[in-house]
C-alpha cells in the first residue's frame, strides 16, 4: 500500500465518480416562492441556516437574511456551537456537515444533499490511511478540514488553511516530524514554508488542481496592475505567481483591503459573490483552468458544492432528509484534535479560518 503508485492510486478520485455541475434554474416567481417557503420553515423549526462561500449565491443570501452565516467550513460549525438554533442546515459538503455534527452533537444538522462530496475526502478513505498512519508511529497525524470524522478521529491534529503554518510551526518547535493529510498541494506549501519534516498524502482538490500556472502567467501580461489571489490547495505553478495566498476568507479579506483594482482569484468561483460585495468597485477575474494539459472537470466550480439549492434545502427542511448521524464515541474521539486546534487558536489569539477551506 506505501508504494508511491499505489498511494497515488487510492487518493485518485476517478473520473466517473465526479458528477457533472449541475444548476437548478428557476423562474424569478418560483425563486421567490422558495426563499420565503426557506424563511418560513427555518423559523418554524428554529432552524438556522449556514452557507459556504461556494455554494450558490440564493443561498448565501438567505443565510444573510436570516439569523445565518456565510463563511468556511470550521467557522460554519463553531458559528452553529453559539447559535440557540435547534437545527442546523449546512449548505456545503458532506464533512462540514460532520464537522458542524461532531461540535454540535446535541443538535440536528441537516443537509440539502447527502451525496455533496469532496475529493480530499473520498481521496483519504479511512482503512488506507490508517495503515499509513500505523506504519509511521514517530509521526504526528495533522489533518486538514476536509477529511471524513473517522480520519479526524484518527489524527492528533486537524488543521485550516488559516492555522496551519503556525501549528506546524509550534509542532516543529517542539521536535515533531509529520504526517500530512489529505490535499499534496497544500501539504507542499506548508513543507516549503516550515521547513517541516512532513510525509505528504496524495489527495487534491478537483477544483484548485485545474489552475494553470503558464496560462496564468499569461494572464498576468494581459492585467499588469491586477493582484493575483491564490487559495493554497493550488499547484506549486500557481501559488509562485501569487501575490497573496490564503484561505477563502484571507482572499475575500484581501480584495478588501488591497490597493488595487483587479484581481485574478484562483479559488472556486462561487466566492466572486462575497468578494464582489465585499468590494463592489473592484474587478474580478477567473484564474485559468483551461490551456495545456487542460480537463476542465470543474471548470473552476466544485460539483458537490454545485449540489446544494433551494429546491433541496426546501425538501430537507419539510422530511427531515439528508440528516447527518455520527456513532457518537467516534463524534467524540473526532472532537479531541478538533479542540486542540480551537484551543491554540484562542491562546495564539488566531482566527479559525477553515477554507476548503474549501
Ligand atoms: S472545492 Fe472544496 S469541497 Fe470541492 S473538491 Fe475542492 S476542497 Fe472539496
Amino acid at each position: 500500500m506505501t508504494t508511491d503508485t499505489s498511494l497515488a492510486e487510492i487518493c485518485t478520485v476517478k473520473r466517473e465518480d465526479i458528477p457533472e455541475t449541475v444548476t437548478e434554474e428557476y423562474s424569478d416567481a418560483e425563486r421567490d416562492e422558495l426563499k420565503s417557503r426557506i424563511k418560513q420553515l427555518l423559523k418554524e423549526q428554529n432552524a438556522v441556516m449556514v452557507a459556504h462561500y461556494y455554494t450558490d449565491p440564493d443561498l448565501q443570501l438567505i443565510a444573510d437574511a436570516t439569523v445565518g452565516y456565510v463563511s468556511d467550513s470550521l467557522d460554519m460549525a463553531r458559528f452553529g456551537s453559539e447559535s440557540e438554533a435547534d437545527t442546523l442546515v449546512v449548505c456545503g459538503v458532506k464533512f462540514m456537515g460532520e464537522t458542524a455534527k461532531i461540535l454540535n452533537p446535541e443538535k440536528r444538522i441537516l443537509m440539502p444533499d447527502l451525496n455533496a462530496d469532496c475529493s480530499l475526502d473520498i481521496g483519504c478513505p479511512i482503512d488506507a490511511f490508517s495503515e499509513f498512519c500505523d506504519q509511521h508511529p514517530d509521526r504526528t497525524v495533522v489533518v486538514y478540514a476536509n477529511t471524513s470524522a473517522a480520519v479526524k478521529a484518527r489524527s492528533d491534529w486537524v488543521v485550516t488553511s488559516g492555522s496551519a503554518l503556525d501549528i506546524i510551526n509550534h509542532l516543529q518547535a517542539k521536535g515533531q516530524k509529520f504526517i500530512w493529510a489529505p490535499d499534496k498541494y497544500l501539504g507542499d506549501y506548508i513543507q516549503k514554508q516550515t521547513g517541516a519534516d512532513m510525509l505528504l498524502w496524495q489527495g487534491a482538490c478537483i477544483v484548485h488542481e485545474e489552475f494553470k500556472g503558464i496560462e496564468l502567467a499569461e494572464l498576468k501580461k494581459q492585467h499588469p496592475d491586477a493582484k493575483v489571489l491564490v487559495h493554497p490547495e493550488s499547484p506549486a505553478s500557481v501559488i509562485e505567481l501569487a501575490d497573496v495566498v490564503s484561505s477563502t476568507t484571507g482572499i475575500i479579506k484581501a480584495a478588501k483591503e488591497l490597493d488595487a483594482k483587479e484581481f485574478i482569484v484562483a479559488t472556486d468561483k462561487g466566492i466572486f459573490h462575497k468578494m464582489q460585495e465585499a468590494a463592489p468597485d473592484k474587478i474580478f477575474i477567473e484564474a485559468p483552468t483551461s490551456g495545456k494539459g487542460a480537463t476542465c472537470i470543474s471548470c473552476g466550480h466544485c460539483p458537490w458544492m454545485a449540489m446544494n439549492s433551494l429546491r433541496k434545502v426546501v425538501e430537507c427542511l419539510e422530511t427531515g432528509s439528508g440528516e447527518i448521524h455520527i456513532d457518537p464515541e467516534l463524534g467524540k474521539r473526532a472532537r479531541v484534535p478538533i479542540q486542540r486546534l480551537l484551543d491554540f487558536a484562542k491562546v495564539h489569539n488566531q482566527q479559525v479560518l477553515m477554507s476548503s477551506d474549501a
